[in-house]
C-alpha cells in the first residue's frame, strides 16, 4: 500500500512540479497532513514528514526565475523546436507503413518588431500567450504546437489518411482568424496579424523532421514578404529563389561595403531665376559586371534583405560629403536632399544618427532636405515615424513631401509633419503645357499649397513648355531632365559653373533688350 501511495505521490510531484516550486504551496501543508492522516492513517504522516523536506529541497534549490523572464504557463507548456522535429521525424518514418500523411505549419507575426518597440516585452509575451491558446483551440488532439525562437509558432498535424491542399489552406486561414482577434492589454486593444507558410509531408525536400520544418519556414518567410496576412505553400522554387536572394544579399552587402552603391545628384532650381537651390541624391549601383543599375531594380532587393538602414547611411554619408566638397570648391550649393524609406523612419535612433553625421561634417541641419513619400505620411500611425519626422523638422531639416498626389495625405498630416515643401509628382507634370486637365490639377495643388504656406517643387520637368507653364502657374521650384539628368559628384563640379554661366548670359541678354 505504502509503495502505491509513494508512486502516486511521485507522479503528482512530476505533474505538478511547477506549482510545488511556489512558496505559497506550504500554506496547504497542514491541510494535506490532516487529510492524509484521516484517510490513510499514521503511516502516511511518517511518509509526509520524510517527503515534504525532500520536495522543498529538490524543487527550491534552483534560484528563482526572474519574473520578467518567466513565460506564462500556456507558452511553457508548448513543445520546443527540437521536440517538434522529433514528432515530425516519427510521423515521416511511420508514413510509408501507415499510409497517412501530415503537414507542418510555421506562423510568424507580420509586425513583431513594431510590437516590441512600441508596446514592449510584456505586451509581446501577452500576444504570444493569447495566440498560443487560440491556436491550440483551433487544432485537434494529437496535433503538436511548438514555440519558435523568433516569436513564431510551428504546428505538426497528427497524421491522417487524406490531406488535400485546400484543407491545409483552410486550416491556415482559421489559424490566422484566431490570431487576429484583438488582444486586450490594459485599457487598449492590440491588433496583430500573422503570415503562415506550410509544407505537406509528401513535399518535404528530405525525409526528416528538420527538413519539413525548414520547408514550412521558407514558405512562411515568403508569406511574410508578401504579407501582411499571407499564406504560402512550400514549393521547390521557393528554396531556389531563397538561395538566389541569399547570394544577392551577400552581393549587396559587399556592394555597400565596397562603395559600389553611391548617389548621383540631380539639381533643383528656382523656376523664375534658374538659381540652383539644391541637389537630390539618387542611389545608383555601379555593378562590376552588369554596369550601372538604377534604384528601381535594386531597391526591392534592399527591402527584401532588410538593408534599407544601411543604404540610407551610405547615401546620407555621400550626400553630406558632396555638400562639404561643394563648399570646399566655393560653389555655394544651399541644400542636398536625401530620400528616406519608411523602414529608416521607423528607426528610433534616426534623429540622433543624423545629428551626429551633420556634426561630423560640420554642416547646419537646414542644409539637409529630408524627402518622405506622401504614401508614408498618409498611411503612418506609427509613433516612432511621427516622432522622427517631428525631431528632424525641429532640428531644422526641411521636410519635403515626395510624389505628392499619389498618396492621400490629409491637410492635418501636412501640418502634423511640419512639411515645408510638396514635390508634385511627375505624372501631373507630363504634357502640362498642352493638357488642360493637367493644368487644372496642378493649379489646384498650387493654390492649396499657397493657402497652407507650403513651398512647391515640380518633378520630372522635361521640356521648356512644361517649365514655362509651371512659371505661369506659380510653382516655385522645378527638377527634371529639362534642367539636368542625375550625375556623379565630379560632373556636378563642371555642371554648376556652366549652368551659372548660362544663367548670367541669359540675364545680360534680357537686360540689353
Ligand atoms: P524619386 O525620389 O521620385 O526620384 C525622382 C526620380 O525621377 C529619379 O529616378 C530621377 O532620376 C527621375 N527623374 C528626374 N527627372 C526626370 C524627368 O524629367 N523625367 C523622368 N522620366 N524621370 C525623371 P531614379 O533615380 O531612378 O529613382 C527612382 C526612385 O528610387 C526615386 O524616386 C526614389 O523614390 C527611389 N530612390 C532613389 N534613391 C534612393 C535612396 O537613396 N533611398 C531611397 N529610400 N529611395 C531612393
Ligand atoms: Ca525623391
Ligand atoms: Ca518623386
Amino acid at each position: 500500500m505504502v509503495s502505491g501511495i509513494l508512486s502516486r505521490m511521485i507522479s503528482w510531484f512530476f505533474k505538478f512540479g511547477f506549482w510545488l516550486r511556489r512558496p505559497e504551496v506550504l500554506i496547504f501543508a497542514p491541510a494535506v497532513a490532516l487529510c492524509s492522516f484521516w484517510f490513510l492513517g499514521e503511516e502516511s504522516l511518517i511518509l509526509l514528514a520524510l517527503l515534504l523536506p525532500t520536495v522543498v529541497v529538490v524543487t527550491w534549490q534552483r534560484p528563482p526565475t526572474p519574473e520578467a523572464a518567466r513565460l506564462p504557463d500556456v507558452l511553457e507548456g508548448l513543445s520546443l523546436r527540437s521536440q517538434i522535429i522529433g514528432s515530425l521525424d516519427k510521423i515521416l518514418q511511420d508514413a510509408p507503413i501507415s499510409g497517412r500523411s501530415s503537414a507542418c505549419f510555421v506562423l510568424q507575426f507580420d509586425d513583431s518588431d513594431r510590437l516590441l518597440t512600441r508596446f514592449g516585452r510584456a505586451a509581446q509575451v501577452e500576444v504570444l500567450a493569447r495566440s498560443a491558446e487560440r491556436i491550440c483551440a483551433v487544432l485537434r488532439a494529437g496535433d503538436v504546437v511548438a514555440r519558435l525562437e523568433g516569436g513564431g509558432f510551428a504546428v505538426a498535424l497528427a497524421p491522417v489518411r487524406r490531406l488535400e491542399l485546400e484543407a491545409l489552406v483552410q486550416l491556415a486561414s482559421r489559424l490566422q482568424s484566431a490570431v487576429s482577434v484583438p488582444v486586450n492589454l490594459d485599457a487598449s486593444k492590440l491588433y496583430v496579424t500573422c503570415s503562415i507558410g506550410f509544407c505537406h509531408s509528401v513535399n518535404a525536400p528530405d525525409l526528416s523532421g528538420a527538413s519539413l520544418l525548414n520547408a514550412a519556414q521558407i514558405a512562411a518567410d515568403e508569406a511574410r514578404r508578401r504579407g501582411p496576412n499571407a499564406i504560402r505553400a512550400y514549393s521547390a522554387d521557393m528554396a531556389r529563389s531563397r538561395a538566389i536572394r541569399e547570394s544577392l544579399r551577400a552581393d549587396l552587402e559587399r556592394a555597400l561595403e565596397e562603395g559600389q552603391i553611391r548617389p548621383h545628384f540631380q539639381p533643383q532650381t528656382e523656376t523664375f531665376s534658374g538659381e540652383i537651390t539644391g541637389f537630390e541624391a539618387l542611389a545608383r549601383w555601379y555593378h562590376p559586371e552588369k554596369g550601372l543599375i538604377p534604384p528601381a531594380e535594386f531597391l526591392p532587393l534592399i527591402e527584401d534583405a532588410g538593408m534599407e538602414d544601411r543604404l540610407g547611411e551610405v547615401i546620407l554619408y555621400h550626400a553630406l560629403m558632396a555638400l562639404a566638397a561643394w563648399d570646399k570648391a566655393g560653389l555655394k550649393i544651399p541644400t542636398v536632399a536625401v530620400n528616406f524609406s519608411a523602414q529608416e523612419l521607423r528607426n528610433p535612433r534616426l534623429a540622433e544618427r543624423l545629428k551626429w553625421e551633420l556634426d561630423r561634417f560640420d554642416l547646419e541641419p537646414k542644409r539637409l532636405s529630408v524627402e518622405i513619400l506622401e504614401t508614408v505620411v498618409a498611411e503612418t500611425a506609427n509613433d516612432v515615424v511621427v516622432a522622427n519626422i517631428a525631431a528632424l523638422a525641429r532640428m531644422g531639416c526641411g521636410i519635403d513631401l515626395d510624389d505628392f498626389g499619389t498618396g492621400h495625405a490629409s491637410i492635418t498630416a501636412l501640418r502634423r509633419f511640419a512639411v515645408r515643401r510638396i514635390k508634385i509628382d511627375r505624372s501631373f507634370i507630363t504634357r502640362l503645357d498642352s493638357d488642360r486637365d493637367q493644368q487644372k490639377m496642378v493649379s489646384a495643388i498650387l493654390s492649396m499649397a499657397e493657402r497652407l504656406g507650403l513651398a512647391t517643387l515640380a518633378e520630372g520637368v522635361e521640356t521648356p513648355g512644361e517649365h514655362e507653364m509651371l512659371a505661369q502657374l506659380g510653382c516655385s521650384h522645378i527638377q527634371g531632365f529639362g534642367i539636368a539628368r542625375p550625375m556623379p559628384l565630379d560632373e556636378t563640379m563642371d555642371w554648376i559653373p556652366r549652368h551659372r554661366g548660362h544663367l548670367s548670359k541669359v540675364k545680360s541678354l534680357a537686360a540689353h533688350r
